[in-house]
């Protein structure tokens, strides 16, 4: 049986109030929420602890990047140690926009997956290709690649902490979604990828990200192989975000 989650992205958004308001109002909703969702409010590092405050224990809470070392002499780098003793059970790790914009690569994925995993975090290892690559045909050998190299440093006992979230970098923020029929294709071969690299496949959470909105996540949600999303500007707004975790529906995935 797979975890169903909902995680909402904040990137550089949001205030100490918005925590304040936010978290409260999805907070109250959960308690007429029974499909068995998991919602996870992913904040900037600064407001990590207002949303934490918040979140009473029954929101899950995880931050947006995490530091590749230990500790030490990374001025400006947050700890997964740091993490996990602040409270959050989840830490992003490659979203494409730290891919492009500050240069991860998929060693970099590595090394962060294996340090976010010591600490006892959930890694969400993001993956997802480019709208060049989609259209040369290369959508699939791109994110098999970033799966198989992502997660080369996960050990035996620690699939059941692994979520990977399939975003393709064209559909983040643009407004256009995959349809619920090629993000299905996909996380089925990311399936078969984690097989063939030794993994529980079955077990683990796929969720999708990519313009998830209150008005299509049933339609992505319904599909077998996605078991859930990573929503960005959509988890802003209180309303459409406990919208999208109301569109999950009840019973087991996998
Ligand atoms: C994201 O930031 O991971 C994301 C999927 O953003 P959006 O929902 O805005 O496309």
């Amino acid at each position: 049986m797979r975890r169903k989650i909902v995680a909402g992205n904040w990137k550089m958004n949001g205030s100490s109030d918005l925590a304040k308001q936010l978290v409260g109002y999805v907070r109250a909703e959960l308690d007429t929420l029974d499909n068995g969702v998991e919602v996870v409010i992913i904040p900037p590092a600064l407001y990590v602890r207002d949303v934490l405050d918040q979140s009473g224990g029954s929101v899950g809470v995880g931050v947006q990047n995490v530091s590749q070392w230990a500790s030490g002499a990374y001025t400006g780098e947050t700890a997964a140690d740091m993490v996990k003793d602040l409270g959050c059970g989840y830490a992003l790790v490659g979203h494409s926009e730290r891919r492009q914009y500050f240069g991860e690569s998929d060693e970099v994925v590595a090394a962060k997956v294996e340090r976010v995993l010591a600490s006892g975090v959930a890694p969400v290892v993001c993956v997802g290709e480019t709208l060049e690559q989609r259209e040369a045909g290369e959508a699939e050998s791109v994110v098999a690649a970033q799966v198989q190299q992502g997660l080369c440093r996960v050990a035996a006992d620690q699939w059941s902490s692994i979520v990977i979230a399939y975003e393709p970098v064209w559909a983040i923020g643009t407004g256009k979604t995959a349809t619920a029929e090629d993000a299905q294709n996909m996380h089925s071969a990311i399936r078969k990828v984690l097989a063939d690299i030794g993994a529980p496949a079955e077990s683990i959470s796929l969720l999708y990200g990519g313009s998830v909105k209150a008005d299509n996540a049933a339609a992505l949600f319904a599909e077998p192989d996605i078991d859930g999303g990573l929503i960005g500007g959509a988890s802003l707004i209180a309303e459409d975000f406990v919208s999208i975790c109301r569109s999950m529906p009840a019973g087991t995935k996998g």
